[in-house]
């Protein structure tokens, strides 16, 4: 991340936002990404916000990790607005309706169809979907997590890994992505007065480190 905070951080991401992401830095919740570890042999299940102006960077971000892993760039996508923050039982609704069911279905066909079976789910930040959605930067990452969770316990029989990366524009073209260590966060998180953990969190949480 940058040394000192950007002068012109992009629209939707404050001063508070990039200090919670120092912090989650310095605590080892965002780590670098280790291609080898997607396990991606037959190609992944990426999850991704359709957002214009990012989505070329966590695209070649992602097929550029499976190319250093020898892994194939076969990316069976899930793409829709806020869609990495839109897979947990707590997503909000859209136009009334629950979409998570759409979105959970949607992921099935990558094992059933094409015996896919990495998915790397990448919420980011800024988002406006989330901003349209009234989510903040610590409740997107929590959605992301927790729908992450849901379908490894969901669809565990076909789901080989899991993996949630988070996407970050600092704005002035300087944009990284971290993988986000999933245990690490929910003890950052229940650390935090933001709130409980919802219980698909603490699934995870309970399972040892
Ligand atoms: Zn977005």
């Amino acid at each position: 991340m940058p040394q000192i905070i950007p002068e012109h951080l992009p629209k939707g991401f404050t001063v508070e936002d990039f200090k919670t992401i120092q912090q989650l830095l310095e605590k080892n919740v965002l780590v670098s990404i280790e291609a080898a570890e997607l396990g991606a042999d037959r190609g992944v299940i990426p999850v991704l916000c359709s957002d214009g102006d990012r989505m070329f960077d966590v695209f070649t971000h992602l097929s550029d990790t499976c190319t250093a892993a020898n892994f194939p760039v076969r990316p069976h996508l899930i793409a829709y607005p806020g869609a990495p923050i839109l897979l947990s039982n707590h997503s909000p609704r859209i136009l009334g309706a629950r979409i998570d069911t759409l979105f959970i279905y949607g992921i099935k066909t990558g094992p059933d169809m094409k015996n896919i079976r990495t998915i790397v789910i990448v919420p980011h930040w800024p988002c406006g979907m989330a901003k349209a959605c009234n989510l903040g930067l610590i409740r997107s990452i929590e959605l992301a997590v927790n729908g992450g969770a849901r379908i490894e316990r969901d669809l565990q029989a076909c789901v080989r890994n899991v993996v949630v990366w988070l996407h970050v524009d600092y704005g002035e073209a300087f944009m990284r992505t971290y993988r986000i260590d999933q245990k690490k966060w929910l003890r950052w998180i229940t650390d935090q007065k933001h709130g409980p953990a919802y219980p698909e969190a603490l699934y995870l949480a309970s399972m040892p480190l």
